[in-house]
């Protein structure tokens, strides 16, 4: 008997055998081991859209929500000002590091959240009396050059004039006062008027700042068209809704000075805080977590990390906003060889996300993200955003210079737990020892490891890189949006396939005599 073939669709719904498994199943039958990343791949499901089409907005925390489901790692070769900002107006968030004295992490935080404003409710303000030289000497010094001026110098005070960059850079006499080039007849916005509304005044208007003032005149806050023009060209930035500034995040430890720590960051703006330790299970982070949870009550916490959902339970308890997974799978990383204790981070993720997900609490796949498709694995295992270092690496906005060995164009990076970022450490930078509970130790036992790696480029073309194959990553899967795809997996419809070893090489580069790997044009 042959079977109809106008009806071989509907015949596959009764059909006993079903291709691939579910994701509890894949996890499940693995008794005799845990899965990583490359153990797994995903079947493919019907396209019926364009790659475009795919969503990719994923919760970091309970209460934020990024368009791009990457965060970088706080690590003092991975994330500083520069890869925070970055970061955030490309759709993710970067974490900063706490290898540095509070007050310099504080610093970076402040540069992340002053980078883009809706209203500058606390603009750099001048007396009229300053000379012209020190108004170029400021410049330098914050990088912009409208000041507002004022007759007391603040916010609050007479409105007077407004001095920019036309009015210094060709003014010979650097004595002169700023009374006397400012620019005193002003188009200003009145308090209470919208961020559109001070934004068309600005567009038509041609100028470049919009004060805004109260109806006696005084300064209340700026508007700055630079401002605008950020927002078109990075439309999916992570921002704060209502002041429009960038999303920032900090690492810091689980030590008594690192509340003072918290203290600063917190003064300069941050929005999520990441409790940094190598292993969140322990009472020093459940302290922590509950100190900061009532000290801070509006602050997203992220604390781990864990890999089992016994660790997670703990943390959930304790108040954690999100959790961090990954122990032993990052590629600098050397603590499953020296501590014995780790998990595969493909069944770490899959056990945490689990049980996690069922209290809404979204976690972050940390560790081992080699490429795209390690993104798409760690999202349909789970998780709901991924943490990265070493993807990152070498790009031109992490911290450090580049250098030239064996004619190849490198950069640092290295393990928090390795003994020169331990060495760093001090009383006032803890992140490296305390993450590893070494703080007392005269012998440091190092967890990571220290090396270079090669030239990527920016970040503003591989992010945009990374963002793009995993919209396509998902339309081969046959989903629209990270959302879908977690309803998908959980009701069965995502099939997975275990990878043989051989499969594993089947699916490599194989034969070839030589070949050139390039990731994007
Ligand atoms: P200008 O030299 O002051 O005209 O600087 P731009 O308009 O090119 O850029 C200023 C950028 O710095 C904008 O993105 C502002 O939001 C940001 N910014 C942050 N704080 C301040 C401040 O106090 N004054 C000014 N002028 N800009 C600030
Ligand atoms: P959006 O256009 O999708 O960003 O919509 P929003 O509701 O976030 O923005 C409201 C208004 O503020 C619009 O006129 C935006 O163009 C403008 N806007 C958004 N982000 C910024 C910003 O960072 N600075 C300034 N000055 N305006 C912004
Ligand atoms: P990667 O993205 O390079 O694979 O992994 C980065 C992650 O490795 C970090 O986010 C952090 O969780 C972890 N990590 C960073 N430094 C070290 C280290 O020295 N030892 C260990 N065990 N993990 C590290």
């Amino acid at each position: 008997m042959s079977f109809d073939a106008s009806k071989a669709t509907s015949y596959l719904k009764d059909y006993s055998k079903k291709d691939g498994l579910s994701v509890k199943d894949l996890v499940d039958s693995t008794n005799f081991g845990g899965l990583t990343y490359n153990d797994i791949l995903i079947l493919p499901g019907l396209i019926s859209f364009p790659s475009s089409d795919v969503k990719l907005e994923s919760k970091l925390t309970k209460k934020i929500t990024l368009n791009a489901p990457f965060v970088s790692s706080p690590m003092d070769t991975v994330t500083e000002e520069v890869m925070a900002i970055h970061m955030a107006l490309l759709g993710g968030i970067g974490i900063i590091h706490h290898n540095c004295t509070a007050e310099e992490q504080a610093e970076m935080v402040k540069k992340v959240k002053k980078y883009e404003n809706g209203f500058i409710n606390d603009p750099v303000v001048i007396t009229e009396d300053i000379t012209v030289g020190e108004v170029k000497k400021m410049k330098k010094q914050l990088g912009f050059t409208t000041f507002p001026v004022t007759d007391n110098g603040k916010v609050g005070g007479k409105l007077l004039g407004i001095i920019t960059s036309r009015d210094v850079q060709f003014h010979e006499h650097d004595n002169d006062t700023v009374g006397k080039v400012m620019t005193k007849e002003l188009i200003t916005g009145k308090k209470g008027i919208t961020l559109t509304e001070g934004n068309e005044i600005l567009r038509k208007s041609k100028k470049g700042k919009l004060p805004i003032v109260d109806s006696e005149g005084n300064l209340v806050s700026l508007i700055s068209l630079t401002d605008l023009q950020k927002n078109q060209d990075y439309p999916i930035a992570s921002k704060s809704f209502d002041s429009k500034q960038l999303l920032c995040g900090a690492a810091i430890g689980t030590m008594e000075a690192d509340k003072q720590r918290l203290e600063k960051l917190v003064e300069a703006g941050l929005d999520v805080v990441v409790i940094d330790s190598s292993n969140g299970s322990s009472v020093f982070q459940i302290n922590m977590l509950k100190w900061i949870k009532e000290t801070y009550p509006e602050l997203q916490v992220i604390a781990g990390n864990v890999v089992t959902r016994e660790q997670a339970a703990i943390l959930i308890e304790a108040g954690a906003d999100g959790l961090r997974i990954g122990m032993g799978s990052g590629s600098i990383c050397t603590t499953q060889e020296v501590m014995a204790c780790g998990r595969p981070q493909g069944t770490a993720v899959y056990g945490v996300t689990e049980f996690a997900n069922k209290f809404g609490v979204p976690c972050i796949a940390d560790g081992g993200i080699g490429n795209i498709g390690h993104i798409s694995k760690a999202l349909a295992l789970g998780a709901s955003t991924v943490m990265m270092g070493g993807l990152l690496a070498g790009t031109a906005e992490t911290p450090g210079d580049y250098f030239y060995r064996d004619g190849k164009r490198l950069k640092s990076y290295r393990g928090m737990g390795s003994v020169a970022a331990m060495k760093q450490t001090s009383i006032n930078a803890n992140a490296s020892t305390s993450r590893y509970f070494s703080e007392s130790d005269k012998v440091f036992v190092a967890q990571g490891v220290s090396g270079s790696v090669v030239d990527k480029g920016s970040i503003t073309k591989f992010v945009p890189y990374l963002y793009n194959g995993l919209q396509h990553s998902l339309q081969d899967i046959g989903i629209k949006s990270v959302k879908e795809l977690r309803e998908k997996v959980d009701n069965g419809e995502v099939r997975f396939e275990f990878r043989t070893a051989s499969a594993q090489l089947e699916g490599g580069i194989n034969g070839l005599y030589s070949y050139e790997k390039q990731l994007h044009n």
